[in-house]
Formats: C-alpha cells, structure tokens, sequence
C-alpha cells in the first residue's frame, strides 16, 4: 500500500522493549499482542500497523518487501542469509551476548570439539576465523544440555544474566558479539517511501541517543 508503514516485531522481549521507542514517536498499538491473538495490529496512527511475527522471520518479511520496516536481534540478522536490507540503527534493547559456554573445566576430547547451537552460520563464521575445526550439531532449544549429556562438548548460545548457564552447571568460555536489537528497512521502501520512513528513522534515532 503505498502510504503505509508495516513494522514486523516479534512478540517477547523484543516487542516490550520497542514499544516504549515507538510510543515517543507517538505510535501505540491498540492492541497488547500478549493478550490478542492478532497478528497484525492497528496502531492510533492510521499510516502504522504492526505485524506480530516469529524473530527468525523478520528479516525475510521485511527484505521481501512484505514489511517496511522491522527490528530484529543482531543474533538473527547474523545467522540470516539473505544480504539486501538497510540496518541503519542500533535500537539498545534486548540487550545480550552471544557465547561459547562449556562444562567447568572440561577439556573437548578430539581434536575436532563438538559444538552444539541453533546458530549455526555465527558458530561456523566465529570458528573459521578462529582457525578451529569443530563439528557442528544443529539445536532448536536448551542448548545447554548438550555438554551436560555428552552430546557436544560445548554450545554457542546467547547470555543474559549467566543464570541458565549456571543453573546447568556450565560457564562462559569465549565472548563472540555484542548482541541487541537493530532497525532494518527494506531497501526499495527506503527509496519509495523515503518521505515517511526517514523522518521515524530521525526520530527513532533521536530517543536512543545514537546517529544515523
Ligand atoms: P540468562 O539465563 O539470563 O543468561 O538467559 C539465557 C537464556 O535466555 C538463553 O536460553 C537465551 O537463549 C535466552 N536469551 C537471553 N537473552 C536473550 C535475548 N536478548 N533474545 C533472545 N533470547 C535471549
């Protein structure tokens, strides 16, 4: 639609955090996507409307023009393949740490470490460049099982508070990145639309303090 804006967000702490930045640019949903089973969402602008979608999935909305606008974690956009969108802003929220993690002093016993994750394309970048042979095992979930069963010898998952990993037994090895919610545009809407978008990347970028 010509003179609208779509912004794909996905539910969680992503979407708590953003909605507080968005409200200073005075849009608010008119509807809280943890008590709605809708997926999209009007807001109290008429031009603004909200799509509720899974994390994963927010860069391929919005590279495929499905969204204008989305915020996704840098985790997600690191392990996307796709390479044709703009990421003009680091929003600050959802903040965390990609890390590889392992048994308390547990030495891997091959040459060849086995390393369990859902993020498979950051393990394999970060171990290519560390000039390391590992063996990666794909996860969904509770990656921090692996080590704890013998499955793999570490994992690569995100920290926040370290909790998790303590609570399994497990402690933080190597820091590969920095992680936390970005602004992504899709690249013809930038140009397209560039008269509605690039004022809210303005603002947007006036609340969180950073230049674009
Ligand atoms: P914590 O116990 O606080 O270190 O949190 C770790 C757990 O929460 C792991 O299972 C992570 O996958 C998940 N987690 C932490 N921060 C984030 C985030 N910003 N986005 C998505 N998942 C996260």
């Amino acid at each position: 639609m010509p003179d609208t804006i779509t912004i794909a967000v996905s539910k969680g702490r992503i979407f708590d955090e953003a909605m507080p930045l968005l409200a200073k640019l005075d849009i608010v949903p008119k509807d809280d996507p943890n008590k709605s089973r809708k997926l999209v969402l009007e807001t109290n602008q008429p031009h603004v409307r909200i799509l509720i979608i899974r994390a994963t999935d927010v860069p391929t909305y919005v590279e495929r023009g499905a969204a204008e606008l989305g915020i996704a974690g840098k985790d997600v956009l690191m392990e996307y393949s796709g390479d044709d969108l703009y990421e003009p802003l680091d929003l600050g929220i959802a903040q965390c740490r990609m890390m590889l993690a392992g048994m308390k002093d547990a030495k891997p016993v091959s040459e060849r470490p086995r390393v369990a994750t859902k993020y498979v394309n950051i393990t394999r970048n970060y171990f290519a460049e560390q000039g390391q042979q590992v063996e990666i095992i794909k996860l969904y979930g509770s990656m921090e099982l692996g080590p704890v069963l013998g499955l793999s010898d570490w994992i690569v998952d995100l920290v926040d508070t370290g909790n998790t990993l303590k609570a399994n037994g497990l402690v933080t090895l190597e820091h590969i990145a920095d992680i936390s919610s970005r602004l992504i545009v899709n690249k013809a809407s930038m140009k397209m639309k560039s008269a509605l978008i690039k004022p809210m990347i303005k603002n947007l970028a006036d609340v969180v303090g950073e230049s674009t």
